[in-house]
């Protein structure tokens, strides 16, 4: 064997797991079917400003161990991120907090808010939701409903609210002090440079081939390493033997202005269903960016078939059975280590994604 590791996937998944198994002295191929490494935080240079080019990705954790972890590979700016909604012709401020109740009902106090969406709620008074909408004018009442979370959620699953499960929307966290920091976590910030310094760090003196797809040469990869460790979709990995797992997809359209400043801020959500895209990211706000142009990037939610990148897992009751099956075969299958969003059907953010990719070297070392 070459290898110890053949690594399917150049992402943070695997770039973590790469790191940690260089530093136990194994070595590592690691292989990525597109034709750059970092997965979906990869960052595309244009004239001197990071293009987040599979969508707006802000580094947030709770976590100082994950913080720490993260901050030996890049230095990261003071970014919070506060994004923008427009609706029915009028700027809000997320999340829904004092700033939007102003906005939107003119209260000026806590109290007057609380009044409002409190009579709201009452107003609904269904006990048991039994869908998306009648569980999100549960928890704020049919205003914020009506301009803030209606359309915006039509156009991003493509259906209407009232067919959508309300599983969906556990919590819609509403705060009445006037923060727009959309984040709690205590730890927040983009790195300086990009995310592509992290990825380059974690990769240094690792071996990495690109546009190298594992299915293309399945049985050649399966046989130059000891093991593999595989963060592409699990369901392709076993044949689709049980069904295809079902993702919304995303369409970006990426566009250059010779402008210095487009719309002040990183993120513009556009809530209204007359705008075919969701929101419009401004790259150079998340690093504070000076130069002379900006660069903008219109986010489209798509429909997912095989062959287009599969973003949002559906975690509904179908997919999650399928999901289950597959997860009993990788238990059963030796020699492969299962991990990362596509592998594990499941949104992480990177934060937990990195903690995953810890975990699963703790166990692969027998270090608990
Ligand atoms: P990926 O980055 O997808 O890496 C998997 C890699 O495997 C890919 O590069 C793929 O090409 C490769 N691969 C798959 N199959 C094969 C194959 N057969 N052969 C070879 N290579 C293969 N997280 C945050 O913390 N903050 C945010 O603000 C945030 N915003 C997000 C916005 C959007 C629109 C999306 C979709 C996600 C966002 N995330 C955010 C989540 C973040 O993108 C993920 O946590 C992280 O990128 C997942 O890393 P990964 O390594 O598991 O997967």
């Amino acid at each position: 064997m070459k290898y110890d590791y053949l690594i399917v996937g150049a992402g943070i998944f695997g770039s973590v797991f790469a790191y940690e198994a260089k530093k136990r002295n194994k070595t590592c191929l690691v292989i990525d079917k597109r034709n750059h490494k970092g997965g979906n935080i990869y960052c595309e240079n244009v004239n001197g400003i990071n293009i987040h080019k599979y969508g707006a990705h802000i580094f947030h954790t709770n976590d100082k161990e994950i913080w720490d972890y993260v901050n030996q590979f890049a230095e990261f700016n003071n970014y919070i991120n506060s994004p923008i909604a427009f609706a029915k012709g009028k700027f809000y401020n997320l999340p829904f907090n004092m700033n939007t109740f102003y906005q939107l009902w003119g209260t000026k106090t806590p109290a007057e808010a609380q009044i409002k969406i409190q009579e709201q709620k009452k107003a609904f008074g269904k006990e048991n939701p039994q869908n998306l909408e009648e569980q999100a004018i549960s928890l704020v009442g049919k205003d914020i409903y009506d301009t803030l979370i209606k359309e915006y959620t039509e156009k991003q699953w493509g259906r209407k609210a009232s067919e959508l499960p309300s599983f969906i929307i556990r919590r819609l966290p509403v705060r009445f002090t006037f923060d727009n920091n959309y984040f709690n976590d205590k730890y927040q910030g983009i790195p300086i440079g990009g995310y592509n310094v992290i990825i380059d760090n974690l990769l240094k003196d690792i071996e990495v081939k690109t546009e190298t797809d594992f299915f293309e040469n399945r049985e050649y990869f399966e046989s130059i390493a000891d093991k593999v460790v595989f963060t592409g979709q699990i369901d392709e990995f076993f044949g689709y033997q049980f069904g295809t797992l079902e993702y919304r997809s995303l369409k970006f359209e990426h566009e250059t202005l010779d402008i210095e400043n487009y719309q002040g801020n990183a993120v513009v959500n556009y809530n209204d269903a007359e705008y075919p895209f969701t929101r419009i990211i401004e790259h150079k706000h998340f690093e504070f960016g000076k130069q002379e142009h900006t660069v903008i990037t219109r986010e489209f939610p798509d429909k997912w078939e095989i062959g287009k990148e599969a973003y949002y897992p559906i975690n509904d009751d179908e997919n999650q059975q399928k999901f289950d099956q597959y997860k009993a075969l990788a238990q059963n299958t030796k020699n492969v280590i299962f991990g990362g969003r596509l592998a594990e059907f499941r949104y992480y953010d990177m934060h937990q994604i990195i903690g995953s990719a810890l975990v699963k070297i703790k166990k692969e070392f027998n270090e608990n």
